[in-house]
């Protein structure tokens, strides 16, 4: 059977490096502020009220455009996209559109990434700019089970970029890695912190087997489009498989249950009824500007990864993983500085800190405030000085991410190679001192050794490893036996 997945992103970012939204001059901020105070009579589309363009978006759109590679237009043209739905007050989205002699502000494009050691070139089809919706909030956290929603526009108007790729990804781990690498180059852009809630959607369109697309709605991050993929694959190969029909339709990703499900039947292109905006005639893009631009671009992650391998004498894997992210890979230059060792904090950030960032749920800037710098460093020292074994120092990456702990509070708790071990000997030599009979025991009957293993874990008040206990106290034990 032929079970061919194809996967294509349409990803929307917010340009939150902006002061103010796409046309008008309320703040593009809105993040906590009370519902529907953000606003004004350009953003809630009130009869009258006529857009003024936020040149800083064009400017932040064509730096995208020429990171992603794309080709950048000579004009400037927004079309309305009409549909009716609650969080659009004017019933029409200010956008752009590739058809019937309209252009997007830029066509084409690429970005590489490697994903677990390969690597692959995914195509960009186009990039939009266009104005964010509201937010439709719901009791129930979800469209399920609630009886209501309610709407705040204080999200309308913002600046968004849509970012519309080929289907050229084929699984959902490659989608992931692909949304990190978007969204790193957007971050060593300043165009965007895409660690802001709803700074990044992204909407998946997936077929297996030859089937009809569906369209995943508003993934939050790369770690739920690589949930939601894999869900939503499984689910279709099931349909196939029991010879079902996939259908096309829309789909949403409940968070929350890890499951997508059927939502509103999408609007056929036609319906949109796409016509230039009246109000934002087409503005010129001088060659000058673009050139401009292009010069003042600063280093990207491609670039920076080649740096790093070669500066810092980490692996080019390692480097490519790193600039992901761009708050770690300055996390890693960072601590490399400062504590030397680069190819274990490159490890550490690598194989141990991803791994517990992910598993608790955070993202990585608040990881790093965990395992920040100067802890990193002590634990490279304490590596270094033989104080921790390698094991130990995974145990204090785990608690530091996943518990706060510092190295200092979990080394002077007694975890390391050294204290821990001599520290139980002398225990030992103290319980056989005062037990020779039990000691006795034990040397003809290896079950009475547990009596002595209970005697120590008693004196460490249960902070000792059971299992070494018993070694050291088998050992001990053996000596007695030769003599
Ligand atoms: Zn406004």
């Amino acid at each position: 059977m032929d079970s061919e997945v194809l996967i294509g992103l349409e990803v929307h970012v917010q340009v939150t490096s902006l002061r103010t939204k796409l046309f008008c001059r309320c703040s593009s901020n809105y993040r906590g502020n009370p519902p529907n105070t953000n606003v004004c009579p350009v953003c809630l589309g009130l009869p009258g009220s006529l857009p003024v363009l936020n040149k800083k978006a064009l400017e932040k759109a064509i730096a995208v455009a020429l990171a992603l590679n794309s080709r950048v237009s000579d004009k400037l043209v927004f079309v309305r996209k009409h549909y009716f739905y609650p969080d659009l007050p004017k019933n029409y989205q200010v956008s752009q559109y590739d058809r019937y002699g309209l252009t997007p502000i830029a066509i084409g494009g690429s970005v590489a990434v490697d994903v677990d050691g390969s690597s692959k070139v995914v195509r960009i089809r186009r990039i939009n700019i266009e104005e964010d919706t509201g937010r439709i909030a719901y009791p129930e956290k979800s469209v399920l089970g609630s009886r209501y929603a309610l709407v705040d526009y204080n999200r309308a108007g913002v600046a968004l970029l849509e970012i519309v790729t080929e289907p050229d990804l084929r699984t959902p781990r490659e989608a992931r890695v692909f949304l990190e690498k978007l969204g790193s180059v957007l971050e060593h852009l300043e165009v965007a912190d895409t660690s802001l809630e709803g700074a990044m959607r992204a909407d998946a369109n997936v077929s297996v087997a030859g089937g009809p697309r569906v369209e995943i709605k508003n993934i939050g991050s790369p770690k739920d489009l690589e949930k939601a993929l894999n869900y939503e694959i499984a689910r279709q190969l099931n349909i196939v498989k029991s010879g079902g029909t996939v259908e096309r339709e829309t789909r949403h990703w409940i968070k929350e249950r890890g499951i997508t499900v059927a939502s509103r039947v999408k609007e056929l292109e036609g319906e949109y009824r796409y016509f230039p905006d009246p109000d934002l005639p087409p503005i010129p893009i001088g060659r000058e500007l673009v050139e401009a631009i292009a010069k003042s671009l600063p280093e990207l992650p491609d670039q920076r990864a080649r740096r790093i391998a070669r500066e810092y004498g980490i692996g080019d894997y390692m480097a490519s993983v790193l600039v992901l992210h761009k708050k770690l890979c300055d996390h890693f230059e960072n601590a490399s500085r400062v504590c030397g060792n680069p190819k274990l904090v490159s490890s550490i950030l690598i194989n141990e800190f991803l791994r517990w960032v992910d598993e608790a749920g955070v993202d990585v800037p608040s990881g790093i405030t965990r395992l920040s710098t100067d802890r990193l460093c002590k634990l490279v020292q304490y590596f270094e000085s033989g104080l921790v074994s390698i094991k130990l120092l995974k145990e204090y990456v785990r608690r530091a991410v996943l518990e706060d702990t510092s190295p200092e509070e979990l080394l002077s708790k007694g975890l390391t190679t050294l204290g821990e071990e001599s520290e139980i000997e002398r225990v030992v030599e103290e319980v056989f001192r005062e037990n020779p009979k039990a000691v006795a025991d034990a040397i003809r009957d290896p079950k009475a050794v547990n009596f002595l293993v209970g005697q120590v874990m008693k004196k460490t008040r249960g902070r000792a490893d059971p299992k070494l206990v018993n070694e050291i106290i088998r050992r001990r034990l053996a000596e007695y036996g030769v003599k």
